[in-house]
């Protein structure tokens, strides 16, 4: 990749040609030398362009896509009840796998490269959907063995799902297998256990919601004397890595406890906000030591799939409650890839080669590189190019991985039934 201008690690810009070999970032420098270096490589031209490290989007719902925006304005379990659970009884294989696709295509177009997703079912459509996108990610389910109005508890019918599902990624170049809870108030004390366990057994982690809502945590102190996530900490899921996802209603206790344990909290200001849930204290958690990520959740709540929406959401939300975000601190969320492993999230060296570019030639902005880069972010500037593993999955706006008009024209009509 040809004299574009390269983020570094201290978020200014340099003009450089970026070298990938097979799946990894193995060398970059003057465009002059990097051809005296490679004379055989692939050369694309990125003349005026930005190049940037791919998204992390750490938490979404992707095969749940084709009932986008249907939970507006309902209060988190009223959503459950009356949109989510009548919705995943009508999903068939084709409906998540459609909807993964549509996810796909809007996390490919904004920049995201990288996705941890988890779903009540629909393990094989959704791992064939990112499979055919050729994008990075995290699958996991949402298990569960409690009803949230009556509190019974029932036969949890999805962990042999997630055990096979876990295992089929083992040797997958891309995608990692992870467990996962719905949340701390669904799943039993048995069931939360027997997934730590799970979860340690395979080498993984565990990803779920936790402290969304007062809710929530309300129910579990009062059931436990402890607060959710003092209670998930007890019983031994939070480690470093966990994904536990929204941290909304958390104690400065709390917040120390997901320091020492190494938990990634994931921040989802999106649908925090609209479902009226609350204000996570992301400025306190990473001052104290928090490694905290950046998801868009539930496409029920949240109509964008497109993390730049996300981030600018967390800027907005954290300067209006008085606990402002620096730029690097929001970029730190975008890009934080501590529960994969693996280096990404930097164009350097050694890194996987998940990279985006961004065309700034028609866009009128200040040469600054701090201006540069909120332009990119806030204000959605397009991305042209995305790279993950070094394949090129769009090139010039075009996916090259499917024929998004006629995947957009099927979901459209399974959307349509759905919803009839
Ligand atoms: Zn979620």
């Amino acid at each position: 990749m040809e004299s574009g201008k390269v983020l570094q690690p201290d978020y200014s810009f340099k003009e450089e040609s970026v070298v990938i070999t097979d799946r990894i970032i193995s060398d970059k420098g003057s465009q002059a030398a990097m051809r005296k270096k490679y004379k055989s490589h692939k050369r694309i031209g990125l003349k005026g362009q930005l190049v940037l490290p791919g998204f992390i989007n750490a938490h979404t719902h992707a095969a749940m896509t084709l009932a986008q925006g249907l939970g507006e304005d309902l209060p988190l379990f009223d959503m459950f009840q009356k949109v989510l659970f009548p919705m995943e009884k009508k999903l068939k294989d084709q409906d998540a796998y459609l909807g993964a696709l549509v996810a796909g295509i809007e996390f490919i177009r904004s920049g995201t490269t990288s996705v941890n997703n988890v779903n009540a079912a629909w393990s094989r459509p959704v791992t064939k959907a990112f499979d055919e996108l050729g994008i990075r990610g995290t699958l996991a389910l949402t298990l569960k063995d409690r009803d949230i109005r009556t509190h019974d508890t029932f036969e949890c019918k999805h962990v042999d799902e997630n055990i096979r599902l876990v295992k089929s990624l083992e040797h997958h170049p891309l995608l990692t297998g992870m467990f996962g809870i719905a949340n701390e108030v669904e799943a039993s004390e048995g069931l939360l256990k027997h997934v730590r366990d799970l979860a340690k057994e395979h080498n993984t982690g565990v990803h779920l919601h936790v402290a969304e809502t007062l809710g929530e945590r309300g129910y579990i102190l009062q059931r436990t004397g402890k607060t959710s996530v003092g209670y998930l900490h007890e019983l031994g899921l939070l480690n470093e890595k966990t994904l536990a996802v929204h941290a909304v209603n958390v104690s400065k206790s709390d917040i120390g406890i997901l320091a020492k344990s190494r938990a990634t909290v994931v921040h989802c200001p999106t649908v925090n906000m609209s479902l009226g849930s609350g204000v996570s204290p992301v400025l306190e958690m990473l001052e104290r030591g928090v490694s905290v990520g950046i998801g868009v959740d539930d496409p029920i709540s949240n109509m964008s799939n497109d993390i730049r929406v996300e981030l600018n959401n967390a800027r907005m939300l954290a300067k209006s409650s008085g606990s402002p975000l620096s730029l690097n601190q929001l970029l730190s969320l975008a890009w934080n890839s501590r529960t994969y492993g693996y280096t990404v999230g930097h164009v350097k060296e050694g890194c996987f080669a998940d990279i985006i570019t961004v065309d700034m030639r028609n866009r009128l902005v200040p040469k600054r590189d701090d201006c540069r880069l909120r332009e990119t972010i806030f204000a959605g500037s397009p991305v042209t190019n995305s790279i993950i593993a070094g394949k090129m999955v769009m090139h010039n706006g075009n996916i090259m991985v499917l024929d998004e008009a006629r995947v957009l024209k099927r979901a459209q009509k399974a959307a349509n039934r759905l919803v009839k």
